[in-house]
């Protein structure tokens, strides 16, 4: 009896044993990537256990460096990918399962660094390569005239409380604050209730030296209405080369092909940046992208839009356009037509 009760437990023992063992091979097997993040110059690799050991080499090619890091024992799920990292000290992140054994990571660079990885547990640290005297990048903020319409006197379209140069001025403001934060150099033609004349806005963009002209304006349907047109949407305006007849003598319009040509993509890319933003909560028609002669669009020697931003006489979108919520919908939208044309995004 004695000697069966030791075998069971010399068994028992074995089997034990192995199961510890093979539980241990498999955790290592599958020591997954969790995480990557690029911060400043590190970029760190978040693995669900601890690291065993990286081999790491450099492989040079026409002044391009290669510096390559061989994770052991490391798994890659699909679900992830360095590749779309943006840092300026590197050209290519790449990152493969090398073999079954390793995870590959190569940062490509044509900068040479030293101090190249560290390990702290599961988390692979690497020091990306940092630009060695850095060409300043002149950051170009091209300038920016935004038009708040009306003001004053002149208090444009109305509907009951709902007037038109409170909301182009709302609007304008908004404006202002985001394409800054954007980087751009904004100037704007007012700033408070004040009248302007329609050429005191053209000549202050004129002497600005803007580089684009928006003017911010709200529609109202007429009283006689027509049957089967809808008053509600966003219409934009571009310069109109077509009529050479001029508000002021004394003044100059501006009515190059080259300026109607920009002036149309600005228009194009600020209707398709609103229309995406404020399309996100609500239903807004799109009542295009049309020719006019409007003074503002043509005495300003910039590529130049009017944006009729909704009709303030329509049930809903009158009430919508007080709302800051929607006029943020709306700047937002306007911003990222900005920022598409000047290619900034
Ligand atoms: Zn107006």
């Amino acid at each position: 009896m004695g000697s069966i009760t030791v075998l069971i437990k010399k068994n028992l023992l074995i089997v034990l044993f192995l199961a510890v063992f093979i539980s241990t091979l498999s955790a290592k097997k599958d020591n997954y990537l969790k995480s990557t993040h690029l911060k400043g110059n590190t970029l760190t690799f978040t693995f669900k256990y601890k690291l065993d050991d990286v081999k790491f080499f450099t492989l040079k090619n026409r002044g391009i460096i290669k510096y390559v890091y061989d994770i052991k024992n490391a798994v890659l799920p699909n679900t992830k990918s360095i590749k779309n990292y943006k840092h300026e000290g590197v050209r290519a992140f790449r990152m493969g399962q090398f073999s079954k054994n390793y995870l590959r990571v190569v940062i490509e660079s044509k900068y040479t660094h030293y101090k190249t990885y560290s390990i702290h547990g599961k988390v692979l640290t690497l020091n990306l390569p940092k630009v060695k005297n850095p060409k300043r990048e002149k950051k170009y903020s091209p300038t920016v005239i935004i038009d708040a319409g009306h003001g004053g006197y002149d208090i444009g379209a109305s509907h009951g409380k709902i007037i038109e140069k409170k909301i182009t001025l709302a609007l304008a403001l908004k404006l202002e604050k985001q394409l800054s934060h954007r980087g751009y150099k904004v100037y704007m033609t007012r700033k408070s209730d004040k009248h302007l004349y329609l050429y005191e806005r053209s000549d202050f963009a004129n002497k600005k030296k803007g580089k684009i002209f928006i003017s911010l304006h709200l529609n109202a349907s007429p009283r006689r209405k027509h049957k089967n047109y809808i008053y509600k949407g966003i219409e934009i305006f571009y310069m109109s080369g077509a009529s050479k007849k001029k508000r002021y003598s004394n003044k100059k319009i501006y009515t190059s092909k080259w300026k109607k040509e920009k002036s149309y993509l600005l228009g194009k890319a600020i209707k398709k940046g609103m229309l995406k933003s404020v399309r996100k909560k609500y239903i807004v028609l799109d009542k295009g992208l049309k020719e006019n002669n409007f003074w503002v669009i043509r005495g300003t020697k910039m590529p130049a839009i009017l944006i009729e931003n909704g009709y303030l006489t329509d049930k809903y979108e009158g009430k919508r356009l007080t709302i800051n919520s929607y006029q943020n919908l709306l700047v937002k939208g306007i911003a990222d037509g900005v920022d598409a044309y000047f290619n900034r995004k």
